[in-house]
């Protein structure tokens, strides 16, 4: 999608902090972190949200997967992963990202 920011910093035209690249995902470090780890997973091809995202479960588990895998080897072992699905549950771009927060304690329920 030509103005989707985050298939900008896929095709590498937005500079970003990469942390993970596989042919199918990236994960790169939040420009707004509200944690001291704070990175999120996506899908290298355009899925809009989670909505989308159902139809191809290999990929959202690789992505859940791997979130793990960075967290241990951020020091993060405990971490929560989160993916806004709409407007209203706080989704503001609309590529389908994990959050993976971790390294301070998280409150419960998020706001
Ligand atoms: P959400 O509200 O779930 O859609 O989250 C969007 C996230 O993308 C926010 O945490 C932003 O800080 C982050 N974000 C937006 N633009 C960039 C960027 N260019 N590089 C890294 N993270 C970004
Ligand atoms: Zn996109």
């Amino acid at each position: 999608m030509s103005d989707c920011v985050f298939c900008k910093i896929v095709a590498g035209e937005i500079p970003s902090r990469k942390v993970f690249e596989n042919d199918r995902i990236l994960a790169f470090d939040d420009i707004n972190p509200q944690a001291p780890t704070h990175v999120l997973l996506i899908p290298k091809k355009h899925v809009e949200s989670l909505n989308d995202g159902a139809s191809d479960p290999a990929l959202l588990g690789e992505i859940v997967s791997r979130s793990a895998v960075i967290a241990g080897e951020r020091g993060v072992p405990e971490f929560r992963l989160v993916t806004n699905t709409g407007r209203e549950a706080g989704q503001l771009v609309f590529h389908l990202h994990f959050h993976l927060l971790g390294g301070r304690r998280m409150g419960w329920p998020p706001g």
